[in-house]
């Protein structure tokens, strides 16, 4: 049976002194590292990024382990984040997911109720002719700025094409969440498509659309429904008039003046109407989960799932301290949790940039300052590491594919299956094989740990 203790410092050394013996590891750390499958590039020989950089500690890990791949979600999705963590900590996205809007919004903390709109935004740069031309204002828009945006948003614009409030608030950088509540009887329905024209939604999931005209789109209901049609129009309501307040801003003057890009609309995607309602990670599993994630999505799914969060500050740009940041917390709470949830940015951007050198180093930062400081200070026969990807961010596609990502299972008695470094090609020959679901992964690592539902 695994343990679930408390955080007392106290009951941890019990656990560890009566419990091992029923347990077949202590821990159980499980990285997921943004974005860092890839594809061939000509230009490094013909490797990935994973392959052609240099990581000593992923491939120790790889070496004394178990590799394979895995679809996060299945052939044929090539997902955004939030549905490939939903699949990969075990919840089927077919059944469990509601949007990704929902998800962000509860990871910042505002408040999500049955039939409010909830809807994951970008600031972008609009051009004529509702032209995008850039999804995310050049990545040059800091929080700061967006928070005065967003303050001039919250306070200028009022939606009135039907009874209803909102609720924007800025992220980090570009990144937002906009939520609308209806002032009558009527729930509103997320049954309406994006404004942004980059991502699609297949099934209500959200995904990459690589041929996408970079236009505004309108958003407009997907079923014959007043809820869906009230509830397009309250969207492209806000996208308009949050548009002339942008457009105004003195924040905005000053970027153009400068030659910067201007944060003049607002982009609206993944439209959920509820929270959605997991089951318990810790209670079905009888473990104590912890995550150490940033982003407000990964951080709403790792509440709902019941997982105890630990504030991290955003990515600092500084790879090299927030790893360092990573891998202290993570050391720090080792004796109070058994399992270890860690969700690290850093290839996805590159990838979504198309810059496999700038991906390369991403990765060999956090082989050397994540993995490099934090195991040579854990017993790996008592410990299992699980290292792998949310989805691909293949540079020439410069967006998500539906590529199986590569895998680790590695530490407590785990025998090496003959692998000798971690890549996607290595990991193509591994003994796990090919995971065709990402929910497949959970209950493996729970078995390993001896904690099966
Ligand atoms: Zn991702
Ligand atoms: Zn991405």
């Amino acid at each position: 049976m695994c343990s679930v203790q408390n955080m007392v410092t106290s009951a941890s050394s019990i656990r560890h002194t009566n419990q091992r013996a029923e347990k077949k590891v202590s821990n159980l750390i499980y990285v997921v590292i943004d974005g860092m499958g890839d594809r061939p590039i000509k230009e490094i020989g013909g490797k990935t990024p994973l392959e052609a950089a240099e990581t000593p500690n992923l491939d120790l890990l790889a070496k004394r382990g178990k590799t394979g791949l895995m679809y996060t979600v299945m052939k044929g999705v090539a997902p955004e984040s939030d549905v490939a963590v939903l699949s990969i900590l075990g919840y089927d996205p077919f059944k469990y997911h509601v949007g990704r809007g929902p998800l962000e919004a509860h990871g910042v903390g505002l408040d999500v109720r049955d039939g409010d709109l909830a809807l994951r935004c970008n600031f972008a740069t609009l051009g004529p002719e509702r032209k995008i031309i850039d999804r995310r204002v050049g990545r040059s828009l800091t929080t700061e700025e967006a928070s005065e945006l967003s303050k001039a948003i919250n306070e200028q614009v009022r939606l009135k094409s039907h009874p209803a409030t909102f609720e924007f608030r800025n992220t980090f950088g570009h990144r937002a969440v906009l939520v609308i509540r209806s002032l009558s009887n009527q729930p509103l329905s997320d049954a309406i498509t994006n404004t942004d024209p980059a991502y699609g939604r297949v099934k209500g999931l959200g995904v990459a659309r690589l041929d996408a005209e970079m236009v505004l789109k309108r958003c407009e209901p997907q079923e014959e429904s007043e809820a869906a049609r009230v509830s397009a129009d309250l969207v492209n309501e806000f996208v308009e008039k949050s548009h002339q307040v942008l457009e105004r801003h003195e924040i905005n003057r000053r970027r153009a003046a400068s030659g910067k890009l201007t944060a003049n609309v607002i982009l609206t995607r993944d439209a959920g109407a509820r929270l959605p309602n997991f089951f318990n990670i810790n209670e079905r599993y009888n473990v104590n989960f912890v995550c150490l994630a940033d982003m407000p999505v990964e951080r709403g799914i790792a509440r709902l799932a019941g997982m105890h969060l630990v504030d991290l500050p955003p990515s600092s740009g500084d790879l090299k301290a927030d790893m360092k940041l990573r891998a202290d917390n993570l050391l720090r709470l080792l004796p109070n949790y058994d399992c270890f949830y860690i969700h690290i940015k850093g290839p996805d951007e590159p990838g979504h940039d198309g810059d496999f050198r700038l991906k390369m180093k991403a990765i060999e930062l956090i082989d050397d300052l994540f993995f490099g400081d934090l195991l040579p200070k854990i017993d790996l026969d008592e410990t299992l590491i699980c290292v792998t990807a949310d989805h691909a961010t293949p540079c020439e596609l410069k967006a998500h594919s539906d590529d199986p990502v590569p895998l680790l299972i590695s530490g407590g008695e785990l025998k090496s299956d003959g692998a000798e470094r971690f890549s996607e090609k290595e990991c193509a020959h591994g003994s796990l094989g090919v995971l065709e679901r990402g929910t497949e992964l959970i209950p493996i690592l729970m078995d390993l740990m001896g904690c099966s539902s």
